[in-house]
């Protein structure tokens, strides 16, 4: 592991995810989101993946059902061995609330429940590795075509200009700048930018948002990402 620099914890150096995740589709949209958050990812479908690869890792994400053993046995060996200070995330199905209290009681130091947000699993690792004292990296300031979009002030520029957004119609479209080219559901979008679903919003909000930040796009004059129509499935960013 590297050494820190005993201060802010903001030395630009990218402290690494690992995702012990056998949800293939979940652990690429994790990959692609962390990555953008400025995290480097490490990822394994099985607890055999994860041993002998965890010194270079700074934070665990361990998903407690894996296909070649309990995630609990490896949560277990990992709080007796070496890597009992290791921060670690543990991921629960939702109902399996045993599974959850023993996770914690193992010192897992938090939990999410599947489905989670994207949103909440990068606070969650923020605030783990805040208080493990690792530190973790400024929100990053991402650049896609004439877009500027600051994730820490919540500011999204086009040739300089702020782009007058709600607060939801910037999240929509920071959700889609993370993770560019990838194809998402209007129910999708209803869970990670709006922590929602379609038995209390009608997916036509998400189409009325993405209208009108398409609006706002144009009116901004310069070359700016594009809001996609993927037909009978959803929404992607196109840079
Ligand atoms: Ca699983």
């Amino acid at each position: 592991m590297e050494p820190s620099d005993g201060g802010g914890g903001s030395t630009g150096r990218r402290p690494t995810i690992m995702l012990i995740e056998d949800d293939l589709d979940l652990v690429a949209m994790c990959d692609a989101y962390l990555t953008r958050a400025g995290f480097q990812v490490a990822r394994t479908p099985d607890a055999a993946g994860a041993r002998g690869r965890l010194d270079e890792v700074d934070l665990v994400v361990l998903d407690l059902g894996l296909p070649d053993s309990d995630g609990l046995d490896l949560l277990r060996t990992l709080r007796q061995g070496q890597h009992e200070k290791l921060p670690v995330i543990v991921v629960t199905g939702r109902g399996d609330e045993a599974d959850r209290v023993v996770g914690l009681e193992l010192g897992a130091d938090d939990y999410l429940v599947k489905p989670f947000f994207l949103r909440e699993l990068v606070a969650r690792i923020r605030a783990v590795l805040r208080r493990s004292g690792t530190g973790a990296p400024a929100p990053p300031v991402i650049h896609l075509g004439g877009l500027v979009i600051d994730t820490g002030a919540h500011v999204i520029r086009a040739a300089g200009e702020q782009i007058a957004l709600t607060p939801r119609e910037y999240r929509l479209l920071e959700f889609l700048a993370t993770t560019p080219g990838r194809v998402y559901s209007r129910e999708q979008l209803l869970a990670h930018v709006w922590e929602s679903s379609v038995e209390w919003q009608a997916p036509a909000t998400v189409d009325e948002h993405v209208y009108r930040i398409r609006r706002k796009l144009t009116d901004a004059g310069v070359r700016v990402p594009k809001i996609t129509t993927v037909r009978g499935f959803g929404y992607r960013l196109d840079p």
